[in-house]
């Protein structure tokens, strides 16, 4: 693992995360994070910045966040005590349900949030972006639940992968806008989404899906994310009777991750994040950021990104859409940096081996993304018998079997 500070600098950077003093008042962590924006952006970012700091932690706004929660999300989510796989794997595991929460996945708990934010500012119109749809599908059915107009930005190759997903936006009253730029896919309709939202920044709140790009997104997007963390902590301290030795979750843009970690950054838990391994270690054969890339600007953010030596944004690959992402949140970068959490990677095929082992002995059909996950806490288990562990089960897989159709079960 690649330190970048000094041991002191590290101590004092981590210290101002914990203590909850990052991002700084430029939306920084450490190094990282940042806005670096066209100038025609600068005023609805100004804008956004100026309403999460009114409202997000306002009595009001808190109070209606956490009963949306509650009543229509369904948390608390349970934390489930995985007692076969427990004894397969020689440790203590237990499993933080994501995959209850309200549309499959813990994206409900962003996207409720920021449409809650986005009513308070009087925004007429929401937008969103999404990869393989599913926060296409949770900010749809988030407007529908506050009563705004969704209009999601989904590149047109994207469309054709996750066909059903298109369906579900639709059905749940969005509108799906092909983008046809670019690469066609996530990347692209993060731009086009931007450059719709320049067009009326007043009127337009663009509601973003994981905790990436400019500032106060990271931030915006890991206080929202925290409940799974917050839940969890208090959880295993009352089922299990005492915190984890060790807690994973899968990252894509990082944003179930930091909701995670966050609350138990300064607590004696070792943190692992793990990205998508893809096919193997060459540049373009896989999605693991962190693991493999070096700092660089993407999407409005200071962050470890996937580039070539030139510069150019590499292309990523990977089983899962919602790990297939070429950037990844400042704030997981600077956790890298500070010593704080560990990147690590599993590949596709021992993602596969992970979710038919969660699937035929604990019931659970796991997210593909979240697959990873279960695959590296599995390997750790084996290296350290007996250890506690916590894993954040990001989403349900149902959505998966298109893909899982082409692996036949029982690997
Ligand atoms: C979108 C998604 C992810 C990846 O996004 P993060 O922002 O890294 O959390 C992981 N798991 C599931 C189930 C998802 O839908």
């Amino acid at each position: 693992m690649s330190t970048l500070f000094a041991a002191d600098e590290a101590k004092r950077l981590l210290d101002a995360a914990i203590k909850g003093d990052m991002p700084d008042e430029r939306g920084r962590f450490g190094p990282f994070g940042g806005r670096y924006v066209p100038e025609t952006l600068v005023p609805a970012f100004d804008r956004l910045e100026t309403g999460v700091k009114e409202h997000l932690h306002s009595p009001a706004f808190q109070a209606e966040f956490q009963k949306e929660l509650r009543e229509w999300v369904g948390r608390p989510t349970a934390l489930s005590f995985a007692s076969r796989l427990s004894e397969a794997w020689g440790a203590e595991v237990w499993i933080k349900r994501e995959d209850l929460a309200h549309t499959g996945a813990h994206k409900i708990n962003n996207a409720i949030g920021q449409a809650l934010l986005a009513k308070r500012l009087g925004a007429k119109r929401v937008i969103a972006e999404t990869g393989a749809g599913q926060h296409g599908v949770a900010s749809a059915a988030a407007c529908a639940r506050v009563g705004l107009s969704c209009s999601v930005f989904m590149g047109a190759v994207d469309m054709e992968r996750q066909a059903p997903n298109v369906d579900r936006i639709r059905r749940l009253g969005a509108e799906v806008i092909a983008v046809e730029t670019g690469d066609k896919t996530l990347r692209a309709a993060i731009d086009e989404a931007l450059r719709e939202w320049v067009t009326d920044p007043d009127g337009i709140y663009y509601l973003l899906g994981s905790a990436v790009g400019a500032h106060p997104y990271p931030y915006l997007v890991r206080e929202l994310q925290s409940v799974i963390g917050i839940e969890a902590r208090q959880q295993m301290l009352s089922q299990a009777g005492g915190l984890p030795d060790a807690a994973f979750a899968c990252v894509g843009g990082g944003s179930n991750a930091i909701g995670l970690f966050y609350p138990l950054l300064g607590d004696d838990i070792e943190l692992i994040g793990v990205e998508a391994g893809g096919i193997g270690d060459g540049l373009g054969e896989n999605a693991a950021t962190l693991a493999t890339g070096t700092p660089g600007v993407l999407q409005g953010s200071y962050t470890i990104i996937l580039q070539n030596d030139d510069g150019q944004v590499q292309e990523t690959q990977s089983i899962s859409a919602g790990l297939d992402y070429s950037g990844v949140g400042p704030e997981h970068a600077l956790l890298q940096a500070t010593g704080r959490v560990k990147y690590i990677s599993a590949r596709d095929d021992e993602a596969l081996e992970a979710l038919g082992e969660l699937c035929t002995i604990e019931g659970i059909l796991t997210a593909l993304e979240t697959s990873h996950a279960f695959a590296a806490a599995r390997k750790y288990a084996k290296q350290n018998p007996g250890k506690r562990i916590l894993i954040g089960n990001s989403g349900r897989g149902d959505k998966d079997i298109p893909t899982l159709t082409k692996y036949p079960a029982g690997i």
